[in-house]
């Protein structure tokens, strides 16, 4: 069956394919020939997620998803969140944001932060949302090469390394992306 993924990223396409075992076909923007940008207008990761799948769903008649991810810092009030990608202002830059962040936070407090990934579905003309989330701690020195944004200065609760440090198979096991992933691949096995 087939299922558009509201992403103009066909890497992404293909990785999110993977994850749904081959049961869905997903197609990415680009495969349905979809140029526009879409304005990522909402001010949660909730509503840009629904924003990205309303567009498509509004024109094209077929299952669509689409999903939006941040990093919120619960001392400050939850940022970056929605501004995740371009913290630091564009061109968006995973170095410059992590240094924007670091800059404003006290290295001698915990500085818990979490991960939040939320997708939105729209099927047959309803809409259905999924969460998934990661709880850890920002640290004060970039470590780790693997994985991006944010991973180098990210410490998943109960663990010793950043994410960054981790290999992708033992991140996707704890990480928010593809606990969301999950939750809506298990509704789609139950309801097509
Ligand atoms: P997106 O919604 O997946 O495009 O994510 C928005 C931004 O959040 C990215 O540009 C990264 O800065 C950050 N981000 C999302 N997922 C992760 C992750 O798994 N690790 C680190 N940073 C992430």
């Amino acid at each position: 069956m087939d299922l558009i993924f509201a992403t103009s990223n066909p890497n992404k396409a293909k990785e999110i394919g993977a994850l749904l075992e081959g049961k869905f076909h997903v197609l990415s923007l680009i495969d349905i020939g979809f140029t526009d940008e879409i304005q990522e207008t909402g001010t949660t990761l909730k509503e840009n997620a629904y924003i990205k799948a309303q567009a498509i769903a509004s024109e094209f008649n077929m299952p669509v998803f689409a999903d939006d991810t941040g990093l919120e810092v619960f001392h400050l009030n939850n940022e970056p969140g929605v501004r995740s990608a371009r913290y630091a202002g564009e061109p968006s830059n995973s170095n410059n944001n992590m240094d924007l962040l670091l800059s404003k936070l006290n290295p001698e407090e915990p500085n818990l932060a979490r991960f939040v990934t939320w997708i939105c579905l729209i099927l047959n003309g309803e809409v259905h949302y999924f969460e998934g989330s990661l709880n850890g701690k920002i640290i004060h020195q970039k470590v780790g090469s693997n994985g991006f944004g944010y991973d180098p200065i990210f410490v998943p609760e109960h663990y010793s390394e950043t994410l960054a440090q981790l290999t992708l198979e033992e991140k996707n096991k704890i990480a928010h992306r593809a606990k969301a992933f999950d939750k809506m691949k298990d509704f789609l096995k139950l309801n097509i």
